[in-house]
C-alpha cells in the first residue's frame, strides 16, 4: 500500500493596522531600522501593553470570514523564550483560550477545517551581514494572528491551494494586504507520512515556507525524505526542519519543542478579552462579501459561467472592477468577457495592477455600449480597447480619432453593395446562376468598398437582397 501525506500549515499573518497590537506605535514597513520603538515593544521593565481594538477587529473578520467560532472570552498568554529579536524574553500569543475555533476553508470541492485562530504579537528582526548581526525591533509587536489548520491536508497542491484561498480570503477582508515579499503572510507546514487506514505518522513541522512555490516544493521534499527514511527502516524524529530554497531542501533546525518548554502563563498585564454579541455584530456588518458569495451571486443572478466567475474573484479589486463595469454597462455577462480575456491580459503583459491601469470601468462600460449599439464592430472595439489601455482617452474619442464608426445605416450599405454589384457584374451572374460560393466573395468586396466598416450582418442581408431581387 502506497504511503499518504499528512499536511497541517499554521499560517501567520500580519493584521492591517496603522499602529502595534499594544502600543501605539507604527507599523508601516520599511522604516529605518528601531524608529518605530517604545518602551513597550522595546520590553523596557514596568512598561504596560494596552491591546489595539483595531487589531480585534480585524482578527474578527477573519474568524468570521473563515466560518469560526469567536469566543466570548479569550485570555493572552506569556510564550516564554529568549531570542534576541524578542527583547521582553516572551512573546504576547494566545494559549489555551484563542479568539477563535472551528472553522473552515474550501478549496475545490474539499473542506479544510481550521481548527484555531489566535492573536499574537510579532518579533523583531534579525538582519545578518558579514561579519556582525544587527536587531531591528521595528516589526517587534506587529499583530498578527496565526490560523492553524486541522490535519486534513492531503498533498503538497491542497497545501499550496489552502494557502493561496487563505491569502485571497485575508485580503478580501482587508485583514491582511497578503504581501509575501514583506512577510506579511508566513506558513510553516507541519508534514507527516502514513499508510492509509492506520494511524497518522510523526510529523515533523517546516518553517520558512513563505511563497507558493516553496510550500508546495518544501512540503514535496519532507514527503520523499520521509518516505525514504521509512522504507529504509528508518523512523521520524519528531522535530523543526528548515527549507532551503537554494539548496531546494529540508535540514533540521531543532528538536521540535513541547508546548512546556515555553512556561505558558496567562499575561498578568493584560485583562480577559471579552468580545460580546454587539462587538461580532459590528464586525460582521462591515464584512465585505467573500470570493465564494460573490462568485455564486454572478453565476445565479448573472448567468455567469463559473469558470468565468471563479477567475474574476481572484482578487477583490478585480471583482469590484468587474461588478461596476457590469452595473454601468447592464451587460454584466460581456462585461465578465471583457474584463477575464482583454483586462486581465493586458494587466499580466504590462505587469500592472489594477489600481495603475487608465481604463475605468466606466470607460470599459462605454465600450461595451458601443458595440451593443452598432457604433462600431468587433474588430475595432478590439483596436479600441488596446488604444484606450495605453492613452487612457475615451473610447468614442478613439472610434472619431481612428473613423472606425460602424455603418450601420442600411442605405449608405446599399449604395455601396449595388456599387460591388456593378462593378463585379460576372461573379454576380455566376452567383444568380447558382454558384453559391461566390457571395463570400462579393461580401469581402463590400466590406474592401466601405474600409471594413459596413455591419456585418446588414451587409450579408442587403448584398443577398439586391442578388435574388434582379
Ligand atoms: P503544536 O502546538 O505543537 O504546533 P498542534 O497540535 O497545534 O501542535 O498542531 C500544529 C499543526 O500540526 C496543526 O496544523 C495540525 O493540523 C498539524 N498536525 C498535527 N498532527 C499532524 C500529523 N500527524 N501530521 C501532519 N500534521 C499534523
Ligand atoms: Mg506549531
Ligand atoms: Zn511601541
Amino acid at each position: 500500500m502506497s504511503w499518504e501525506p499528512v499536511i497541517g500549515l499554521e499560517v501567520h499573518a500580519r493584521l492591517l493596522t496603522q499602529t502595534k497590537i499594544f502600543c501605539g506605535c507604527s507599523t508601516a514597513f520599511g522604516a529605518p531600522p528601531n524608529t518605530h520603538v517604545c518602551p513597550v515593544c522595546l520590553g523596557y521593565p514596568g512598561a504596560l501593553p494596552v491591546l489595539n481594538r483595531k487589531a480585534v477587529d480585524l482578527a474578527m473578520r477573519v474568524a468570521l470570514a473563515t466560518g469560526c467560532e469567536i469566543h466570548p472570552q479569550s485570555v493572552f498568554a506569556r510564550k516564554n523564550y529568549f531570542y534576541p529579536d524578542l527583547p521582553k524574553g516572551y512573546q504576547i500569543s494566545q494559549f489555551d483560550r484563542p479568539l477563535a475555533t472551528n472553522g473552515s476553508v474550501e478549496i475545490g470541492g474539499k473542506t479544510i477545517r481550521i481548527h484555531r485562530i489566535h492573536m499574537e504579537e510579532d518579533a523583531g528582526k534579525l538582519l545578518h551581514d558579514a561579519a556582525v548581526t544587527r536587531v531591528d525591533l521595528n516589526r517587534a509587536g506587529t499583530p498578527l494572528v496565526e490560523i492553524v489548520s486541522e490535519p486534513d491536508i492531503r498533498s503538497s497542491e491542497e497545501a499550496a491551494a489552502y494557502f493561496s484561498r487563505l491569502r485571497q480570503i485575508l485580503m478580501f477582508v482587508d485583514a491582511c494586504d497578503g504581501n509575501m515579499e514583506e512577510g506579511s503572510l508566513r506558513c510553516d507546514a507541519n508534514v507527516s507520512v502514513h499508510r492509509s487506514g492506520e494511524p497518522l505518522g510523526t510529523r515533523t513541522e517546516v518553517k520558512n515556507v513563505n511563497s507558493f512555490r516553496y510550500v508546495a516544493r518544501a512540503i514535496e521534499h519532507e514527503i520523499e525524505r520521509q518516505i525514504s527514511v521509512l522504507e529504509s527502516g528508518g523512523a521520524i524524529v519528531q522535530e523543526t526542519r528548515l527549507y532551503d530554497p537554494a539548496a531546494d531542501e529540508t535540514r533540521p533546525m531543532r528538536s521540535k519543542e513541547e508546548a512546556h518548554d515555553y512556561r505558558y502563563f496567562p499575561e498578568p498585564d493584560l485583562l480577559t478579552l471579552e468580545v460580546d454579541e454587539a462587538w461580532v455584530g459590528s464586525v460582521r456588518a462591515v464584512l465585505p462579501p467573500l470570493p465564494s458569495a460573490r462568485s455564486k451571486r454572478y453565476q445565479s443572478e448573472w448567468n455567469i459561467p463559473a469558470i468565468d466567475a471563479d477567475a474574476i474573484v481572484a482578487t477583490r479589486e478585480l471583482a469590484e472592477y468587474f461588478e461596476a463595469t457590469a452595473e454601468a454597462s447592464g451587460q454584466p455577462r460581456l462585461a465578465a468577457n471583457w474584463v477575464r480575456n482583454e483586462v486581465l491580459r493586458v494587466l499580466n503583459d504590462r505587469r500592472i495592477d489594477l489600481s495603475d491601469y487608465v481604463v475605468t470601468p466606466e470607460m470599459l462600460a462605454k465600450l461595451i455600449g458601443l458595440v451593443e449599439s452598432g457604433a462600431i464592430g468587433g474588430k475595432s472595439a478590439k483596436e479600441v480597447f488596446e488604444e484606450m489601455s495605453t492613452t487612457g482617452d475615451a473610447p468614442a474619442l478613439i472610434v472619431e480619432r481612428r473613423g472606425l464608426a460602424q455603418i450601420s445605416d442600411p442605405s449608405a450599405i446599399r449604395v455601396a453593395a449595388e456599387r460591388v454589384l456593378e462593378a463585379n457584374r460576372v461573379q454576380a451572374e455566376q452567383y444568380r446562376a447558382g454558384k453559391a460560393q461566390v457571395f463570400g466573395f462579393l461580401v469581402g468586396q463590400l466590406m474592401k468598398e466601405t474600409r471594413g466598416k459596413a455591419k456585418a450582418d446588414l451587409a450579408n442581408e442587403i448584398l443577398r437582397e439586391l442578388l435574388d431581387r434582379a
